[in-house]
């Protein structure tokens, strides 16, 4: 761009100053004239308008400025004497072409300017020249400095952020190369899109062995799980809470845990799924130990203590009649208790038999029917006891016959038969009711006892948890009996669920797959 400001005479240029109010915006301006009065006369105006103002009297001066101080804008007289205004130009163009340069002369042509601008000058001003004037042309400059360095600015700042965004994702991805569990992620169609290699150690898979793309069930060894990273990879499961985790056995005798959940976008649209693998295999061994230790000492306890037992119950009979009443209450106390400890061993070893997959293994017909009225008239003494009505109501067609393990079974309805009886007051009643639903036996064991507070539902299913209240309170119980029977319907593949309204009475309903779908080992 030329711009020819026409200079209006006069001798002196700087008189009737204004102060124009410009922002200046902190521009250094290198003022080169070989007269002193133009220099200063230059230099008040600039100043006013709030530039930063250097001052050159010569060409060697002015590069000299120009090298160390770097000035944003130069006005540079052509005509100096030695006529090094050109020379200058040059130097400044090969040094910094950022640096802008308005030519002054007295001696203005149109050949001049246009050989000035052609070796890269920005703009002209003849002399002599009006402040008003200089500040328009120095003005203009200025302002394409500015926007010139705003959007030099502008262009870095997207050069930082595009190299931000790069060295962040290159640190993520670092990161998840780097952690010790594994980690593998699925896109829509549940094929791998991301597997770390400790994910790739975990399921024995080669390092190189290439896996992004191929389906889930390509990767990992286990129905359950890839059927649920499937499922949740679709969208279906995009309540984080109600996943559960998945533990799974390598044929190198590896323990797995995983928890898959949903990789959700901004929308909540599911993208996938991610699943984070844990090696669980030291805690499985641990916790082996502990069922074998657990299950060798009620072995050990088990046979001396039922001999106790039963020579108590022989002293009690022997001295009826015949001992103090109050020795009598003692040793029948005593009988109590070894029953109790009994109880508790008896559970303890259930439990370590779960724990050890030693239950259902090999499921066999079961007649349901006559398992249930053994049970029933088993535990009739137990309910007459406490004048309670104790009924088996049959399904008017036979049921299917049950593919289980018997002796699950007899445990599983023993103990919720049992508890019915034990948390019903005297004079209630308990019902066994059975009937086909789908490709499952409903068994339903219903009481109009105690009945259980909402608050200990959920967890009444743990291992040694008991409700302690003012009802409960001398009731004896090892807290076992419903975990045992939950960790048997489980091995099995059955299911169990509680309905009770305190002061009103419980159900608890089984469900067991007609066809035995035991759980691995
Ligand atoms: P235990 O009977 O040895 O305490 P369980 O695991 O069999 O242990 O039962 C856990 C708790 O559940 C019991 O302490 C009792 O409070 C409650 N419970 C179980 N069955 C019933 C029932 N039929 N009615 C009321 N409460 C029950």
């Amino acid at each position: 761009m030329m711009a020819w400001v026409r200079g209006t005479g006069g001798s002196n240029p700087f008189r009737a100053e204004r102060r124009v109010d410009t922002k200046s915006g902190e521009l250094t301006i290198l003022v080169t004239d070989d007269e002193v009065d133009i220099r200063d006369g230059a230099e008040r105006i600039l100043q006013r308008l709030g530039y930063r103002v250097l001052k050159a009297g010569s060409g060697g001066e002015a590069k000299r400025l120009v090298e160390t101080r770097r000035p944003d804008l130069v006005l540079l007289d052509l005509k100096m004497p030695g006529g090094d205004g050109m020379e200058v130009l040059k130097f400044i163009q090969e040094l910094d072409r950022r640096i802008l340069v308005i030519i002054i002369t007295g001696y203005a042509t149109v050949e001049a300017a246009i050989e000035a601008m052609k070796r890269g000058a920005y703009d002209f001003i003849p002399k002599p020249f009006e402040p008003d004037q200089l500040r328009l042309v120095v003005n203009r400059t200025a302002e394409t400095i500015r926007l010139a360095r705003e959007a030099e600015q502008l262009e870095q700042e997207k050069l930082r952020t595009l190299s931000d965004l790069d060295t962040e994702k290159s640190r993520i991805r670092t990161i998840i190369e780097s952690l010790p569990d594994g980690v593998l992620v699925t896109n829509t169609a549940a094929q791998v899109a991301l597997i770390n290699p400790a994910c790739k150690h975990l399921l024995d898979l080669p390092a190189a062995e290439p896996v992004l793309g191929r389906p889930t069930d390509a990767v990992i060894p286990d129905e359950a799980l890839c059927g649920l990273v499937a499922e949740i990879s679709r969208g279906r499961h995009l309540d984080f809470e109600d996943i559960p985790a998945q533990e799974f056995a390598l044929p190198s005798g590896k323990y797995l845990r995983a928890r898959a959940q949903p990789v959700l976008g901004e929308r909540r649209e599911c993208l996938g799924a991610v699943v984070n693998v844990t090696d669980i295999t030291t805690l499985k061994i641990v916790d082996r130990l502990k069922s074998e230790f657990v299950s060798k000492v009620s072995h050990e306890l088990r046979s001396p203590l039922s001999t106790i037992h039963e020579q108590l119950a022989t002293v009690i009979g022997d001295l009826v009649d015949r001992a103090p009443p109050q020795d009598q209450h003692i040793l029948t106390r005593a009988k109590e208790k070894t029953k109790g400890l009994i109880s508790l061993i008896n559970d303890l070893l259930d439990m370590s038999r779960i724990d050890e997959g030693l239950i259902c293994r090999e499921p066999r017909p079961v007649a349901l029917e006559e398992l249930l009225r053994g049970i029933v008239d088993f535990m009739e003494s137990k309910a007459q006891a406490r004048h309670q009505r104790l009924t088996l109501r049959l399904p008017a067609t036979p049921l299917p016959e049950l593919q289980a393990d018997p002796l699950a079974l007899e445990s599983i309805f023993g103990n919720l038969v049992s508890n019915a009886i034990t948390y019903t007051p005297e004079n209630g009643a308990i019902r066994v009711e059975v009937d086909a639903a789908g490709v499952n036996i409903r068994v339903r064991v219903v009481d109009n006892g105690l009945g259980i507070e909402e608050k200990h539902l959920g967890r009444i299913f743990e291992r040694f948890y008991r409700v302690k209240d003012e009802r409960t309170r001398y009731i004896t119980g090892t807290g076992l009996g419903l975990s045992i029977v939950k960790g048997l319907l489980d091995a099995m593949g059955g299911m169990i669920e509680v309905q009770s309204t305190p002061g009103e009475g419980s159900v608890f309903t089984v469900l067991l797959p007609v066809a035995a779908r035991p759980r691995p080992a």
